[in-house]
């Protein structure tokens, strides 16, 4: 499996932009921590990260670095551009990971690929992966059986009045 490796955290950095700097239309600049407070390098001060959100500090996104795993082999292939672009930023930091599953699943051979509309289809229906699926066609199933029941058990009943000569 892939790991997500992180750089340690510089304990000096808040982790989080100054909110008076982005307000005065200076975002990215980064509080630093000096005793209890956090503090930019143009004297903004909170006393507290709650303190600094609730005047508009966010927070600094970590750097996804993700390695793939070490029994990995590296395999060039071709690829539409636009499609890797958009697989890289859907699956930001773990994309190594999502690939690696993926190709499992596809040597596997055992898949099933439903995609675009009728994948669109399905999860507004609430079906959205393989065991909901299953569920939805045993349910199909048992309501198909007891509505087979049901009338075998009325063409018994039709059969009963006619002998009995209630109807014709
Ligand atoms: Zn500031």
């Amino acid at each position: 499996m892939a790991t997500n490796l992180t750089p340690p955290l510089d304990q000096a950095h808040a982790q989080l932009y100054c909110g008076i700097c982005a307000a005065n239309g200076n975002p990215g600049v980064m509080l630093i921590r000096e005793m209890h407070l956090l503090k930019c390098p143009f004297s903004h001060q909170y006393s507290s990260v709650d303190e600094a959100i609730a005047r508009g500090s966010t927070m600094v996104p970590l750097p996804l670095n993700e390695r793939p795993p070490l029994t990995s082999v590296k395999w060039e292939v071709f690829i539409h551009p636009k499609v890797r672009d958009m697989l890289m930023q859907k699956y930001r930091g773990r994309l190594h990971a999502t690939l690696d599953s993926m190709f499992g699943v596809l040597a596997d051979g055992n898949v099933l690929v439903i995609e675009g509309k009728d994948a669109a289809d399905m999860k507004k229906r609430g079906l959205s992966n393989g065991a909901q699926i299953i569920s939805f066609i045993n349910s199909t199933d048992s309501i198909q059986t007891e509505n087979q029941q049901l009338r075998t058990r009325l063409e018994q009943f039709e059969q009963l009045l006619r002998a009995a000569g209630v109807s014709q």
